[in-house]
């Protein structure tokens, strides 16, 4: 049997459970599905359930763990009326309304859910190198945002790794606090844009090792050296970076959803006049629909603004 729900929310990170505060205190009962634990860089809470401490989300003075954060925020929706299904949405139909959701629990025919309206808050995830240890060490030693976590390596040496405009600007950024911040790209060239290539060349804290990968990561509790292979001569060297930002590129969660809702070149879904998507009744927010930003407040304010709309828009349709 389907369920049907005024408002189903796809996705549990700060947009997501921000969309869900609002959404419950607007009375509209919204079942969130959050996804569920399938792996350590894939669970319910989004990307800051890898993260240890943030230091720049207002309102806590002297920080707050990610995954505690995260258990606030989902409280709080609780607290309001939101219900949880801890699963994943497996198949949409947005053809025609109520919206159908299908869910890793209930495959079959009949979809899980009927909805009335979608918020789509499936996020992003980073890639990884895949390397042993890697989301084992992810805070600490090993991140993948630069402006999260940069402030805790003050003094350090540290690496990134990738060659686009990413690992560029982080580079940059980390200069801020890093004594020494070494690029390894796997090629001899930069895929980075040339005004970013300028100014990495320029800054006398950074350097390069060209045509090589990261292929070990050392040390016990936190990252102390990484094995550097030079991709040509296959040669391993260890470097001692107590750091090491994986910057090469981004992927947002927009499988179950292609061919339903307009993305753009990169997969990011494409949100107009706040939230909306090109499919009325159907709003997104986070990092699915902002590959700029990519920031937990920025997220969670998106959140907010997909809530106001699709409660306008419900208003508006007399649903
Ligand atoms: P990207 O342009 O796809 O670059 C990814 C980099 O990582 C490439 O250099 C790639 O090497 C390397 N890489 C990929 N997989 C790897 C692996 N398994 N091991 C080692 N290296 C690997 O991604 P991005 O830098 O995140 O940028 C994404 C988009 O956002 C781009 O369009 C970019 O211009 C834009 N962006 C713009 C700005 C800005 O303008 N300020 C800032 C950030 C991002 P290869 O070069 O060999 O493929």
């Amino acid at each position: 049997m389907s369920e049907k729900v005024k408002v189903a929310i796809v996705g549990s990170g700060p947009a997501g459970l921000t969309a869900a505060i609002y959404t419950a205190r607007a009375d509209l009962s919204p079942v969130v599905i959050e996804g569920e634990p399938s792996s350590t860089s894939d669970q319910p809470g989004g990307q800051l359930m890898l993260t240890t401490e943030i230091e720049n989300f207002p309102g806590f003075v002297n920080g707050i763990m990610g995954p505690e954060l995260m258990a606030n925020f989902r409280g709080q929706a609780e607290r309001f009326g939101a219900t949880f299904n801890t699963t994943k949405v497996s198949k949409v139909d947005f053809s025609t309304r109520p919206f159908k959701l299908w869910t890793n629990t209930q495959e079959g025919e009949q979809p899980a859910y009927l909805a009335e309206s979608v918020i789509i808050s499936t996020g992003a995830r980073s890639l990884l190198l895949n390397i042993d240890r890697e989301t084992e060490l992810i805070g600490h030693g090993v991140s993948t945002c630069a402006t999260c976590d940069g402030f805790f390596f003050r003094d350090h040496d540290i690496a990134v790794v990738g060659g686009g405009d990413s690992a560029l600007e982080e580079a940059s950024f980390l200069t801020k606090f890093a004594r020494s911040v070494t690029i390894i790209h796997r090629r001899k060239e930069l895929r980075a844009s040339k005004i970013m290539q300028d100014r990495a060349f320029a800054n006398p804290k950074i350097s390069f090792i060209w045509d090589s990968t990261v292929t070990e990561l050392h040390g016990a509790n936190s990252l102390e050296a990484v094995t550097v292979t030079n991709q040509i001569t296959g040669e391993n060297s260890k470097l001692n970076v107590t750091g090491l930002f994986v910057a090469i590129g981004h992927s947002p969660n927009t499988d179950i959803f292609k061919g339903q809702i307009d993305m753009d070149d990169l997969g990011y879904i494409v949100t107009k006049n706040g939230t909306a998507t090109n499919v009325p009744g159907v709003f997104a927010c986070g990092d699915v629909q902002d590959h700029i930003y990519r920031q937990a407040i920025t997220a969670a304010g998106s959140g907010c603004m997909a809530a106001i709309d699709l409660e306008k828009w419900l208003k508006d349709s007399e649903i």
